[in-house]
């Protein structure tokens, strides 16, 4: 049998047709794809800007540096997420911090936010930037954190490569209603895919206009936006030291036919993780628990094994799931346990409930073309796992 991998893209004969249309037109990069690739983000998001790049990981970045972060600043993201969230603020020259997790959602504990941030200030040490991270498409309380960012005055950027499609109090992650930046991935195993690719939504014109900027060298040929007169019709001024974050007008146009079937990858989402749902109940397997208010685009379906009460090690269960063809994984190892990370003062014990959580996860397959008796093929498989 053919082995369920954990993750993969979903993509149609419409989206080869929007490729090979790419191809075949005039522009192969920065032509009439990416802003129609972006209002279809802005709309769907319901946020008035959106800012297309070649990764999440240059969006996080470039949103570091839209909101002013640089040397001696410091970015606090939650210790359960991928190694991005965190490396954005190096990227700038800045420090990182981490904040542990709620043991039941799996994402940013915003008590121990808010405990940190009173002893930070305290310090005078209180971040520029904090970054919550809507794990495994799952939204964070962002109301308390709003509160925060005004209580404290830091800038909030949301790492919402899991989560295009969740929703929080009644709108869509993406609509910026309690941050400055959202960013998205498109990473073939998120949501959408366009290969590599993410943006970066705002409501803030003014950030929107750097991280274009920002994406494109640092050069301009808006007028309002130089020193001096202009030269001409061939004229540009590099006004700041930007990067070539460019997405390509191929890629675009996967992710703007890509967005035509949002609603249906995100219903079949959720339509698995209730069957996953369903078939736990009452078992020993720990599945994430539910913020009020919220709606998650389930990008991961992570289950916890405690070995005290299985019987079983979380790695036997891995290697067992792995020989019955069910490509499991792992999300995340604490980005605080990394050597990069630890040669900069982080040790283990530090964010301990983010340990307890990495030392117990499994992600079992969770994609939008999952079929229902593959999926059965994993929920048994997982039963045929424990002792
Ligand atoms: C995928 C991912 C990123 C980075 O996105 P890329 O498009 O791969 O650069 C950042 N943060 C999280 C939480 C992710 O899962």
């Amino acid at each position: 049998m053919r082995p369920v991998p954990y993750a993969r893209q979903a993509i149609s004969d419409d989206d080869i047709a929007a490729v090979a249309d790419a191809l075949r037109s005039d522009w192969l990069t920065q032509g009439p794809a990416i802003p129609r690739f972006e209002s279809a983000l802005a709309k769907y998001c319901g946020a008035p800007h959106a800012v297309a790049v070649n990764s999440g990981t240059s969006a996080l970045h470039i949103a570091c540096l839209a909101l002013g972060l640089g040397p001696g600043d410091r970015l606090w993201t939650s210790a359960n997420t991928f190694v991005a969230s965190a490396n954005c603020a190096r990227y700038c020259g800045a420090d990182v911090d981490f904040v542990d997790i709620d043991p039941g959602t799996f994402n940013l504990n915003t008590a121990a936010l808010a405990d940190k941030l009173a002893h930070a200030e305290r310090e005078g040490r209180l971040p520029k930037i904090v970054v919550p991270v809507h794990f495994g498409g799952q939204p964070c309380d962002m109301a308390e954190i709003a509160r925060l960012a005004h209580r404290y005055g830091f800038a909030v950027i949301e790492d919402a490569s899991h989560a295009l499609g969740a929703e929080y109090g009644g709108a869509k992650i993406g609509s910026c209603d309690h941050s400055d930046v959202t960013v998205l991935s498109f990473h073939p195993v998120k949501i959408i895919t366009t290969g590599e690719g993410g943006a970066a939504l705002t409501r803030r014109a003014d950030l929107a206009k750097r991280m274009q900027l920002l994406r494109s060298h640092g050069t301009t040929r808006d007028e309002s936006q130089m020193e001096g007169p202009s030269d001409g019709p061939w004229y540009y001024q590099q006004i700041t030291l930007g990067w070539n974050y460019r997405m390509t007008d191929i890629q675009a146009a996967l992710g703007a036919s890509q967005m035509y079937r949002i609603d249906e990858f995100v219903s079949r989402r959720r339509e698995l993780a209730g069957r996953y749902d369903a078939a736990f109940a009452g078992s020993p397997i720990g599945v994430a628990a539910r913020l009020d208010g919220a709606v998650s685009a389930w990008h991961l379906y992570v289950i916890q094994l405690e070995e005290a009460r299985l019987g079983r090690s979380r790695k036997a269960v891995f290697e067992a799931l792995r020989s019955s063809g069910i490509q499991v994984n792992v999300h995340y190892i604490p980005v605080h346990l990394q050597p990069y990370y630890q040669r900069l003062g982080f040790a283990p014990g530090d964010f301990p409930a983010a340990e307890r959580y990495y030392e117990r996860a499994i992600s079992l397959p969770m994609y939008a073309g999952l079929s229902d008796s593959e999926q059965e093929r994993v929920i048994s498989a997982v039963k045929h796992a424990l002792p």
